[in-house]
């Protein structure tokens, strides 16, 4: 069987729902906490320890076509089908506001209490891709944030094998532990699998992740259109949301 065929077969395997319901998100959001401005945190999926693949968009909240992109695939899921609990926004304020932010100026991705928690301002470049000259804050100390106590919470009851966590626009597979699981995502996105990115992330949740013992994978979207990302990715987010896939394969 060539590769091709063998990836058909495994999308073959849970249909997608038919195009004209796939507008609607038809799954239960179950709530696991407010954000600072009071905006709900939901998750979708079974809440049956312990998970296998905890997937999230949008920590950073300037990085909204993480949410469009894993909201697009999860609508494709049938209601019977959804094997993985899944978050569409980290920080629906940040969203709300257009910033990087919550809504208290604090970059989640730097508030963790992770052993390399950091009190020093965050810098982090603009969208033109300048240098990193924009201050943000790790916040007053670690886990200072709603939206961070809520998901550490979350993460220790759901005790997910693997977390797959959206950002963008670095174009990467970052997965430190380089497990199965994150080579076959950098297989089949072709995005190359890399060991950090770059640069000293102290308090992100990655670091706060690793210790715990989970397989952290962050997954970078290249720079690219909305439309673009869904046909490339949206696919295998699908099969990572229905537990379709086989991580062993080549
Ligand atoms: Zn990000």
């Amino acid at each position: 069987m060539s590769g091709n065929e063998k990836v058909m077969k495994e999308q073959a395997a849970v249909l997608e729902v038919p195009r004209a319901e796939k507008g609607i998100l038809r799954h239960e959001p179950r709530r696991y906490g407010a954000s600072e401005q009071g905006c709900a945190l939901e998750y979708y999926g079974p809440d049956t320890a312990p998970a296998d693949i905890l997937l999230m968009a949008s920590m950073h909240g300037d990085e909204v076509e993480t949410t469009v992109v894993l909201g697009e695939a999860l609508r494709r899921v049938p209601e019977n089908a959804l094997k993985n609990p899944v978050i569409l926004s980290v920080n629906p304020d940040g969203i709300l506001r257009g910033t990087r932010s919550n809504a208290r100026g604090v970059d989640l991705n730097r508030n963790w209490p992770s052993s390399n928690w950091s009190a020093n301002p965050v810098y982090h470049r603009d969208h033109g891709g300048q240098e990193r000259d924009i201050a943000l804050s790790s916040g007053a100390s670690a886990a200072s944030e709603a939206e961070t106590r809520a998901l550490q919470q979350l993460v220790l009851r759901l005790q997910p094998r693997a977390i797959v966590t959206l950002h963008a626009p670095l174009a990467c597979i970052d997965a430190p532990q380089a497990s199965p699981l994150a080579r076959w995502i950098s297989r089949r996105v072709q995005l190359p699998l890399v060991p950090d990115v770059g640069y000293e992330t102290p308090g992100s949740f990655g670091s706060w992740a690793a210790e715990q013992g989970i397989d952290i994978i962050t997954w970078e979207f290249p720079r690219r259109s909305i439309t673009a990302l869904i046909a490339s990715h949206a696919p295998v987010l699908f099969q990572l949301l229905t537990g379709e896939f086989d991580p062993g394969e080549d």
